[in-house]
């Protein structure tokens, strides 16, 4: 597990209050505004109907980050096995810049090789998102308030061995190149890990990925049927399906998932009909990912529990690999939910904690959510980002002091309310009105769960 909770005395009066927590929310749109540029004369026209292999792959991510550079930017996290590149493009108005205030966003896909919707649905993504940023307000908005990273593939090795039309696998292409299946390779919460790290670059690259950027919210796109799914994906007795592994989250991840099934026209009826599981269905296009079958080392759940980080696995096609003319399909129907729960990354509350004396940004802050005994932490300018679905919440900041034996905590009490328009969650403050006055409560240092309201259900 993270973090949760750092040993502190009883001589917390004594102390004096070293920072405040100042803690607001910009609605979706706030950010700076930018006038759109046009593409390049050397860009070319997406035609959705072919695969990019990795030269493909790298040509077509250069130009991009080359024709919108005032938005985006390319960059390597790592290399395969095979030496091949893991590129990672990043959009943001300030693309080589880290902005305080912006909450960081990922997509991954192709972690299995040979599910390739989602590599190229996310290169499809990535140019919609240059080429409507100053021409449609949505998409402005959410660059303009995003920091978003998008990986289309984290194993280009398997995508090179992989073939066209192979729905099921049968050809190879799902692990990396030593063979080695890269979402049973991340440290498991029971289990730990036995890879060697050396097996699994691509593995390693995304931990230290993971672990510097501090992401808010992440999408692992997968293929091979069509359902989103949650966390957790093991249990400690591993039994093999049907046993339901709930994190503290579960209310807010089962919402997650919501999201994107609901917006997809063939996840949402919660019946792919895949060839080879026609009697397979999901209540509402979701699941949680042990109740569906135990997957020990996978990804998702590393980013909750170690990475500061709400990751789901979203499966976009029953096909694996199917054929490139299914490409434009397959973008149509998943357009809509990648957008959708890329905008979640703005709902619940965020803020600063800074030292009140200096004023100097304060991170590795643990933020708690009473009843939710899953801490979040603060990034480097002070900044956290805390998901969270409409309700009243006692909300806390804890940091230690010099030493581990002192605490320092400020701790408010917000009120959150559904907004009824298309983007997000309005926060209303229910104690103040603009900027909220953080007090000191020394008897609640120490207790790790306090009064609280229950998140409204989904
Ligand atoms: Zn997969």
């Amino acid at each position: 597990m993270v973090l949760i909770w750092q040993p502190f005395s009883k001589t917390f009066s004594e102390l004096v209050l070293l920072f405040a927590l100042f803690l607001h929310v910009l609605p979706l749109g706030e950010g700076k505004k930018q006038l759109p540029r046009s593409a390049g004369a050397s860009e070319t026209v997406e035609t959705y109907d072919k695969y990019y292999n990795y030269v493909d792959l790298t040509n077509r991510l250069q130009s991009l980050a080359q024709s919108y550079s005032h938005i985006a930017s390319l960059s390597s996290i790592g290399r395969s096995v095979e030496g091949r590149e893991l590129w990672v493009m990043r959009i943001n108005v300030e693309p080589d810049k880290d902005t305080p205030g912006k909450p960081k966003f990922k997509y991954v896909g192709n972690m299995h090789g040979d599910e390739t919707v989602s590599r190229q649905v996310l290169v499809y993504l990535v140019e919609y998102l240059l080429t409507k940023y100053g021409e449609e307000a949505r998409i402005t908005e959410l660059v303009n308030s995003t920091d978003i990273y998008i990986m289309p593939s984290m194993n280009p090795d398997g995508f090179e061995s992989s073939k066209e039309g192979d729905c099921n696998g049968d050809y190879g292409g799902r692990n990396n190149a030593n063979n080695l299946d890269l979402n049973r390779s991340f440290p498991d919460q029971f289990d730990g890990t036995t890879v060697k790290p050396d097996d699994i670059p691509e593995v390693m690259a995304v931990i230290k990925w993971i672990k510097e950027q501090k992401f808010v919210l992440s999408g692992n796109l997968h293929g091979g049927t069509v359902v989103a799914s949650y966390p957790f994906d093991d249990s400690v007795s591993h039994q093999r399906q049907g046993h339901y592994s709930q994190s503290e989250d579960d209310n807010l991840f089962r919402y997650l998932a919501l999201v994107y099934s609901h917006n997809h026209p063939v996840m949402k009826t919660g019946q792919p009909n895949c060839p080879d599981t026609p009697e397979e269905t999901f209540k509402d296009g979701i699941t949680n990912g042990a109740r569906w079958y135990d997957v020990p080392g996978g990804m998702q759940d590393y980013n909750y529990l170690y990475g500061n980080c709400l990751e789901i696995t979203m499966e976009l096609s029953c096909c694996k690999h199917p054929p490139a003319s299914e490409l434009q399909k397959e973008w149509d129907l998943n357009r809509e939910s990648l957008l959708a729960y890329m905008e979640k990354v703005h709902m619940g509350v965020r803020g600063f904690v800074k030292d009140a004396v200096s004023g100097a940004a304060l991170s590795n802050v643990s933020i708690v959510v009473a009843g939710i005994r899953h801490n979040l932490t603060t990034a480097k300018f002070g900044d956290y980002y805390r998901l969270l679905l409409p309700g009243t919440y006692n909300i806390t900041a804890v940091a230690t002091g010099a030493s581990a034996s002192t605490c320092f905590l400020a701790r408010d009490r917000y009120m959150f309310a559904a907004d009824d328009k298309t983007i997000g969650w309005s926060l209303q403050p229910s104690l103040h009105s603009k900027q909220p006055v953080w007090r000191i409560d020394s008897s609640a240092c120490g207790t790790q769960r306090q009064a609280q309201s229950k998140p409204h259900p989904v």
